[in-house]
């Protein structure tokens, strides 16, 4: 092994190894349930468990958790398997639960004829009040000692489709009086009489997770079965179940698990980014300012940094908070290398250069990526008439101001030397227009003396006549609180910021016309930017994926 640092989970791996396994009993899975789209604490157990399977070189399962037909759909299963292959992974088999309905429900029946599973006939509420408390033992059910005979023929009926929803419920026989509430008689199987999006009304009883997991991992001879926290208390009954089933001479997969990736002014929950969907708040699963795979796609984040962010972090026994800001930070570093520089302007001030001649034009030459010499140079228009940022210029500013102001003078990028003669304004005071002189031998690259005189100061320009214009959407944080799931007293619905889009109209150079959707920019001194699939012949959209630097007020 080299010297880096392996995170827990593959420590547990190598203890393995040397207890034993052998390097093709490895095999992972990664068990998403199609019941919405993935977000970026799913990437960080892609992450994982695909990064496993390429440390040793061990096949991954992609297996969609489809036991709950009200809430799953094919659209999620199509979603999921698109952001896995984005991330930049692929799977060895594709695997549904749902393939295993037979199995599972023929191993129910054995279980039934070895006494170890019965069907209750109560309420739900009459079985949540039997379970007792962790400090006091639960109460038996009284359908607990049925004969194996009448719990066969029962269960026959109910995946016959002889009985209601509610009344009937197949149950582990286990322990009403075990510490771990778990397994006081947990549910295996209900009544649902719903379609399933790939059963369709085959079955009209569905497994439970618990029944349904660890034998799916079995079926599949999966090695490391790594789930998150919360079902650390499940891992005794996951363990009981593989009991009745595992066969000697076959690999016993085990449940390990790791703290899920929370992330700073968002939620991540599936359940929570439906009603954000269902609610309006955002326009869909891939709105931009989700914390969805697809909307991190469409706002412009690439695999690799979302790849390079779930590395860093890596995988944790505890929970806890990361900053969204160093999600961001990858976003930008990865994106510094590889987006070409334009020059855009998103709120537009007039500049007139009074000495250059009316009507005439010319084509600079300009850099595409400062950090990729590969990245090769264009050539942008300068004309007398230009759109610089109304924040880069201001009439009188104090020495500490490197922008435009009037008798003082800056260079325009890969152009002119500039200088600030006189404005123009509006009746409200505002101004609508700047006049400058240039100075025609100081252009940039043209090795005059002029051109090499050091101004304090160089901005970005477009020219009026052939600017290309574009709607530009710019995007906040979607939450004002740091941990909206976790607030003390407000509900993540109510901490939404109110100001998470503006949306402005924007001015880029004329080769931005023909950036096709997805394709990355970085608007110069102005911060990344992603054509959004919006759109269209006629007009050209752009999501701001990040600023430049992190600016985000503390
Ligand atoms: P959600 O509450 O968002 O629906 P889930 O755990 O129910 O999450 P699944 O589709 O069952 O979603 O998750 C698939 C896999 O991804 C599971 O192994 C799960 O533990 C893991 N996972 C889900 N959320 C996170 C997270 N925030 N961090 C790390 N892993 C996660
Ligand atoms: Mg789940
Ligand atoms: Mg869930």
């Amino acid at each position: 092994e080299t010297g880096e640092s392996l995170n827990f989970i593959e420590h547990i791996v190598e203890e393995d190894l040397k207890q034993g396994y052998s390097r093709s009993d490895l095999r992972f899975r990664f068990p998403p349930e199609p019941n919405g789209y993935l977000h970026i604490g799913h990437a960080s157990s892609i992450c994982l468990n695909f990064g496993l399977g390429e440390r040793y070189n061990a096949p991954v399962n992609l297996r969609f958790d489809d036991t709950n037909p009200i809430k799953e759909e094919k659209s999620y299963v199509e979603a999921i398997k698109r952001d896995v292959e984005w991330l930049g992974f692929s799977w060895d088999t594709e695997r549904y639960a749902s393939d295993y309905f037979q199995q599972l429900y023929d191993w129910a029946v054995l279980l039934i004829k070895e006494g170890k599973a019965y069907v209750d006939s109560q309420s739900s509420e009459e079985m949540a009040a039997q379970k007792g408390t962790p400090y006091e033992p639960g109460t038996e059910s009284p359908y607990r000692n049925r004969s194996v005979d009448e719990n066969l023929e029962l269960f026959q009926g109910m995946k016959e489709g002889n009985f209601e929803e509610g009344s009937h419920v197949l149950r582990a026989k286990i322990d009403m009086a075990a510490q771990n509430m778990l397994m006081r008689d947990p549910i295996m199987y209900r009544v649902l009489h719903k379609a399933h999006h790939r059963t369709d009304t085959d079955w009209c009883i569905y497994p439970m997770y618990d029944w349904t997991h660890g034998e799916s991992d079995y079926i599949e001879q999966v090695s490391h079965s790594l789930c998150t926290l919360e079902f650390a208390m499940h891992r005794e009954l996951y363990d009981w179940f593989l009991d009745q089933v595992v066969d000697s001479g076959k690999l016993r997969p085990k449940q390990r698990e790791f703290a899920r990736r929370n992330l700073s002014h968002t939620v991540v929950s599936k359940r929570k980014l439906l009603q954000l969907v269902e609610q309006g708040v955002v326009d869909g699963w891939d709105d931009p300012r989700m914390p969805t795979i697809s909307g991190m796609r469409r706002r412009g984040y690439t695999p690799e940094a979302i790849r390079n962010f779930a590395d860093t972090v890596g995988i944790a026994k505890r929970e806890n908070l990361v900053d969204v800001s160093l999600l961001e930070f990858h976003v930008r570093e990865h994106l510094n290398k590889i987006a070409p520089r334009v020059m855009g302007v998103l709120d537009p001030l007039k500049v007139v250069i009074t000495n250059y001649p009316e009507g005439e034009e010319e084509w600079l030459e300009t850099e595409n990526n400062p950090e990729d010499e590969s990245a090769g140079t264009r050539r942008i228009p300068f004309s007398r008439e230009i759109y610089i940022e109304r924040a880069d210029f201001r009439e009188e500013a104090n020495r500490k101001y490197f922008r435009l102001k009037l008798g003082k003078e800056v260079r325009l990028k890969s152009a002119y030397i500039i200088k600030a003669e006189s404005c123009t304004k509006d009746a409200d005071g505002d101004i609508t227009e700047v006049q400058c002189t240039y100075d025609p031998k100081s252009k940039s690259g043209s090795g005059t003396e002029e051109s090499k005189r050091k101004v304090k100061g160089t901005l970005h320009w477009v020219s009026i006549p052939h600017a290309v214009e574009t709607e530009v959407r710019l995007y906040d944080r979607l939450f004002t609180d740091e941990s909206p799931d976790t607030h003390k007293d407000k509900s993540f619905m109510e901490l939404i910021n109110p100001d998470s889009l503006d949306v402005v109209k924007g001015y880029a150079e004329p080769g931005v016309a023909n950036a096709v959707v997805g394709d990355r920019v970085q608007f110069q001194r102005l911060g990344y930017f992603c054509v959004d699939p919006d759109s269209s012949e006629e007009k050209i959209i752009f999501n701001r994926t990040v600023g430049l630097r992190d600016t985000w007020a503390k």
